[in-house]
């Protein structure tokens, strides 16, 4: 039997000119995807990418799972292929399909036929099937209004295939076709998932991680860099920087009056994360940051720390509700991790009555007492490189 993915296109398709670069893109983010898994042909006919192991020694369910977190994919069949004969496709569903089928109560068959060179078409081909199906399994009824099961048979160039339900893709544009974006990474639910969402719009991602030694411990590190790990099964590899920003909270805890601790802090967060960012070739700041949830997420909190910055800053949780949100994060795989009890640096130092409403003036004069630039430069100095990537090779 041979088995085959058929990956179908989602938003590209709705691409004009630059429609090519954007399959040849996704083609190549597959490739290195499954190359791991063993040796596939992958290539794209009528808006449809093949996936097509080589040779018996592919492991195909991590192929699978691995074409499962590829951008750009809007759903995805696990198929059979045959000969493109009435006799083959009839035999390969019975085979590929038959313990699945006989254990439903009803069935149907939805057929395509984008060869038409093939002598029947899709309503013939379906009847044709369906009337074998419902002879070969009498107990399990036809139904073309609501069926318990849809048996697909698609007769395309090469040859035909047949599948069970289609499964969603990953969605989003292809990585790599939308540039590069730095995000700043706590040990949190909310940001790892903002960094998937703009990962998802086809962005190249970045990492940076401001870390308090020894007011946060080295598993505090440890975790923000499995959770960098985590995203990468979607995102792609990518770099965390690490901030030494002890020194930075020390300063502000002794020189800045204590209701603006943590928008002083969010606001050197902003100006270094952009100086990293800017080294990396990123465009843009991500961030976890979500209208109302906590002082520093307030509209004038968030306009007094973006000010500082002049790239766009994104925060693509900003709309949604924590549920929403974990609900994502638990689809990543992520969120078991977040919830680990460690320590962050914005919970060092917290002000006892942070201050909603700021003003950028207030905020401004709070700051005056220390040399900003100096320590900017000090923390930029002082951080550490770390290359992060799915799998340990
Ligand atoms: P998260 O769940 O991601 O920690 P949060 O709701 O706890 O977010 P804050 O702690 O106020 O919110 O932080 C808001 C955003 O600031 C985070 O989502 C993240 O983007 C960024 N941030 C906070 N702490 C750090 C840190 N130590 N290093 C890098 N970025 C940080
Ligand atoms: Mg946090």
């Amino acid at each position: 039997m041979k088995e085959i993915f058929l990956l179908k296109l989602g938003e590209i398709v709705l691409k004009g000119q630059n429609r090519r670069a954007f399959e040849a893109c996704l083609k190549g983010n597959i490739r290195k995807r499954v190359r791991r898994f063993g040796e596939f042909d992958v290539y794209l006919k009528q808006s449809t990418i093949y996936v097509e192991p080589k040779n018996d020694d592919c492991d195909l369910d991590e192929a699978w799972e691995a074409c499962g977190t590829v951008f750009g994919i809007a759903s995805m069949c696990r198929c059979h292929a045959c000969e493109k004969t009435l006799d083959a496709i009839f035999d390969g569903v019975v085979e590929y399909l038959g313990d699945e089928l006989s254990m439903r109560r009803s069935f149907k068959v939805e057929s395509k036929r984008a060869d038409k060179q093939f002598p029947l078409n899709s309503i013939q081909l379906s009847q044709e099937i369906g009337g074998r199906l419902a002879e070969a399994y009498p107990h399990v009824a036809v139904d073309v209004h609501n069926p318990d099961y849809t048996v697909h048979v698609e007769v395309r160039d090469y040859a035909a295939y047949v599948h069970g339900p289609a499964q969603p893709g990953a969605g989003g544009l292809p990585t790599g076709m939308g540039g590069r974006a730095a995000v700043l990474l706590s040990g949190g639910i909310d940001s790892p998932v903002a960094g998937y969402m703009i990962g998802k719009r086809g962005v190249e991602l970045e990492c940076v991680h401001f870390f308090s030694y020894p007011y946060t411990s080295e598993r505090a590190k440890e975790k923000v860099l499995e959770l960098a790990r985590l995203m990468t099964k979607y995102c792609g590899r990518m770099t965390v920087d690490v901030v030494g920003f002890t020194k930075i909270q020390e300063a502000i805890r002794e020189h800045c009056p204590e209701e603006y601790f943590t928008l002083i802090m969010r606001r050197f967060m902003m100006r270094i994360a952009q100086r990293i960012a800017a080294d990396h070739g990123c465009r843009a700041l991500v961030t976890g940051e979500n209208l109302g949830q906590v002082a520093s997420q307030t509209m004038e909190a968030m306009a007094v720390t973006g000010a500082v910055v002049d790239m766009p800053i994104f925060h693509p949780l900003i709309g949604m509700d924590k549920e929403e949100i974990v609900t994502i994060a638990r689809k990543i795989g992520t969120l078991e991790t977040s919830i680990l009890p460690y320590e962050d640096c914005c919970t060092v130092f917290t002000p006892r009555h942070p201050k909603t409403k700021p003003t950028l003036k207030q905020v401004e004069e709070a700051e005056a007492a220390l040399d900003v630039e100096a320590l900017v430069e000090e923390a930029l100095a002082n951080t550490e490189k770390i290359a992060v990537k799915y799998y340990e090779d």
